[in-house]
């Protein structure tokens, strides 16, 4: 009678006569109180979690799961004729991340928690997100993500720092969520918020002026950096950042009486890719500030500091110019020299420097030297790390490089987001499972019970009509629940392969107008946002959109197979996209995805990958074996040494290939000239025919035949349920707890 009791001492009225609102309310309200009692005293050495993201999703049912109260309150609710997932949809999904770097972060939080480990996260409050996607004319458009409301989960703190920037200082506070750990405990994710930021700046869509620093400092997340401004409000928002959290990591070690001359006894600090880099330099900063020597300040950072390396691609490892990093925080440019100057005497190969030739400061270089720690977040990732990309700095710090590779909290991503599937699990293994990832195992017993497989089978068919119910009602699309939902939901990015993907939608399209009809129907779906100065990036949304359109209108097609691009992907269609699932898309070109954690999202609820051997597929196939995932493609040797060798030339597989070509070609024929931007189709055309970096024309033939294969063996549905079971019962390793505790072990020591 929880649900009924708060409703009573909130408004001394039963469920049936409170509105969805005041329950709503009344329920936040009591996830804070009962939060609120389980807080960390733990107060040994602590971890601070520092992130650009944190992409936490809505948290009411997560934190009612974490507290044990969901249940009864999800059970109080039908009996009263009310539903959980009105209540849901009261709630706003917080537009603090971006994809899997900001979602990673929010797994760990809650992993942390779990675990009863002492660690808050660290990171900015932005007013209006990343930015909500909605398409017009088959074409992505940017509004701002306005998710801030009076019933955000966020506290304002009485703690304030001043930030000093060149010519000038702001004040900012500081706002907490709190975190809580299934049967865990409390932390606290601390978001800063600058006081003078001022969302009447605002423009068209998310347009703002760049220049008025007090005012836009908090307001996006990854503003547009392709101009100087844009840039070098990057800079700012990093500093803000990283100046409020030292501030804060120095203020929490003298409150418990700590000396800062051994923080690392006390503190332990994760940096979350490049982003917090300057975190480095600023806690030297403070600390010499405070008294202590030079040299000393930067033997206690690099005790104190743990960094993690997330990507390969070159254009993501930043580099800010002294000139820029001059403009904005002057401060930092005497130490960041001192610690170039460091490496220069002992090293002469300047792949090691910190500040190159074209006086541009490397942050990824920064980390690794004056880190205790360096991670990559998969098996395959960390050895490119280790050997290729990394191989000057492996030389010289073996002893820091380790891997970790990345998990998701099974709470989210299996408890909350698929409850039947949760429920069969624990009918027949018990309920260990929801701390204890790997007895999942144990499911292999019933790999031949074919009322278990039934039953997988019944539960992915509901959570399909599910999702096509909630497509209908977001975004008016009609889909076939019955074939085969074979999706790709991830940032649009062409290292990612959506274009590859939609080059087969077009052949299958073409395929089936000949008269080559599929025995078994397909929903291709997509979900993707594109950043707005990516313009390719946006060109590939516009060529989906157009096939989606196509196809939709073309009787022929439509009736075995379908494409649909979801509007505005985040967590929360994640959360209905994930179960409903039959073919997880996983197709990056091998090499250049760290990790990925959608995959193992998908792998726990049922979905059968299709993918290259890339980031943890890798480790996918091997938990699942040959039989059980669909994997195409070249090794990433070959593309590492196709890259080095400089082979590869797109026009020889366009003009040999036929199959390419008639794809390629359709992209500017008169079909799609008709429904689309001839400027955007023929980029887009031209990018493929003429570069085509990431590779797809090689793959192409591969991926073809690959996926031909796994929609023929979905036809037996018996054999499918078995491979479904396999994935599930093989994923415990990819719980963010296990991820969690390797930290914990090898790097935080807490
Ligand atoms: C998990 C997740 C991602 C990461 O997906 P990848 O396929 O690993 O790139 C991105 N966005 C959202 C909303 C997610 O939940």
């Amino acid at each position: 009678m929880i649900l009924s009791e708060i409703l009573q001492r909130e408004y001394q009225r039963p469920v049936r006569e409170c509105t969805d609102i005041e329950i709503f309310a009344a329920l936040l309200k009591e996830v804070y109180r009962r939060s609120e009692q389980k807080r960390c005293t733990a107060s040994a050495k602590k971890l601070y979690y520092i992130s650009a993201e944190f992409l936490i999703g809505k948290l009411l049912s997560n934190d009612m799961i974490n507290l044990g109260i969901y249940d009864e309150v999800k059970r109080e609710l039908s009996e009263n004729g009310r539903s959980i997932s009105a209540i849901e949809e009261l709630e706003c999904e917080p537009s603090l991340g971006n994809g899997g770097l900001g979602r990673l972060a929010a797994c760990f939080l809650d992993s942390v928690a779990t675990l009863g480990l002492n660690g808050d996260g660290i990171g900015l409050c932005y007013h209006l997100g990343l930015f909500r996607q909605v398409f017009e004319n088959n074409t992505q458009t940017t509004q701002p993500d306005r998710w801030l409301n009076k019933f955000s989960p966020l506290h304002r703190t009485d703690t304030v720092y001043t930030v000093r920037f060149r010519g000038r200082e702001l004040q900012a506070r500081m706002y907490d969520i709190n975190v809580t750990g299934y049967e865990g405990v409390t932390n606290k994710l601390h978001l800063f918020d600058v006081e003078t930021a001022d969302e009447s700046i605002l423009g068209d869509g998310i347009s703002f002026n760049k220049s008025d620093i007090p005012k836009n400092l908090t307001l996006f997340l990854y503003p547009d950096d392709s101009d100087e401004e844009g840039r070098l409000l990057r800079i700012y928002q990093q500093y803000l950042m990283v100046s409020c959290g030292a501030q804060l990591i120095l203020d929490e070690v003298e409150h418990k009486g700590g000396d800062i001359s051994r923080l690392y006894e006390h503190a332990v600090i994760q940096i979350n890719d490049t982003h917090p880099t300057m975190m480095i330099p600023e806690l030297i900063r403070l600390l010499t500030e405070r008294g202590i020597e030079m040299d000393e300040a930067i033997r206690i950072v690099s005790r104190t500091c743990a960094y993690t390396n997330h990507t390969i691609l070159a254009e993501a490892l930043e580099k800010w110019e002294v000139k820029q990093l001059k403009k904005v925080v002057p401060q930092l440019l005497p130490i960041i020299e001192v610690l170039d100057d460091k490496v220069r005497r002992l090293y002469q190969d300047t792949a090691l420097h910190i500040i190159d030739s074209n006086e541009r400061v490397h942050m990824a270089n920064i980390c690794i030297h004056c880190c205790f720690s360096v991670n990559g977040v998969a098996k395959l990732h960390t050895d490119i790390l280790k050997n290729v990309e990394l191989h000057h700095f492996y030389e010289v710090y073996p002893e820091k490089f380790n891997n970790k590779t990345n998990g998701v909290t099974f709470r989210r991503w299996l408890m909350h987001c698929n409850g039947a599937l949760s429920q069969l699990i624990t009918e027949l293994i018990g309920s260990g499972w929801k701390k204890d990832a790997m007895q999942l195992k144990r499911l292999l017993d019933h790999r031949e019970d074919n009322e278990v497989l039934e039953a997988l089978l019944r539960i992915k068919q509901q959570n399909k009509t599910a999702l096509s119910d909630w497509l209908k009602a977001k975004q008016g699309i009609t889909v076939d629940d019955s074939s085969v939902f074979d999706i790709q939901i991830k940032r649009l990015h062409e290292y990612k392969r959506q274009q590859m993907n939609v080059l087969y939608v077009i052949h299958k399209y073409l395929e089936i107008k000949s008269g080559s009809l599929p025995s078994t129907p397909v929903t291709v779906i997509f979900g993707a946002k594109a950043a707005p100065a990516y313009t390719i990036a946006q060109d590939i949304i516009h060529l989906i959109l157009c096939m989606q359109q196509l196809i939709s209108e073309d009787k022929d097609v439509c009736r075995y197979f379908n494409v649909v691009m979801v509007e505005n992907y985040n967590v929360t269609a994640a959360e209905k996209l994930i179960p409903a699932c039959d073919i997880s898309q996983q197709i990056s070109l091998a090499s250049k995805e760290a990790s990925g954690t959608g995959n193992m999202k998908l792998m726990l609820n049922g979905a059968v990958t299709l993918g290259t051997e890339d980031g943890a597929n890798v480790e996918i196939h091997s938990l699942v074996g040959d039989e059980n995932i669909y994997i195409f493609g070249d090794s990433s040797e070959t593309v590492v040494q196709r890259y080095k060798s400089g082979s590869y030339r797109a026009e020889d597989y366009y003009s040999s290939d036929p199959i390419i070509k008639r794809a390629v070609d359709f992209i500017t024929g008169k079909e799609l000239l008709a429904l689309g931007d001839r400027k955007r189709l023929e980029r887009l055309s031209a990018e493929l025919r003429g570069k085509d970096w990431f590779m797809t024309f090689p793959d192409f033939a591969d991926y073809i035949t690959t996926r031909e294969r796994a929609y023929a063996d979905y036809a037996d549905r018996r054999k499918w349920a078995e491979k479904m079971l396999i994935n599930i019962a093989n994923a415990g390793y990819f719980s963010s707890d296990r991820t969690i505790a390797e930290y914990n072990r090898d790097i935080w020591k807490l």
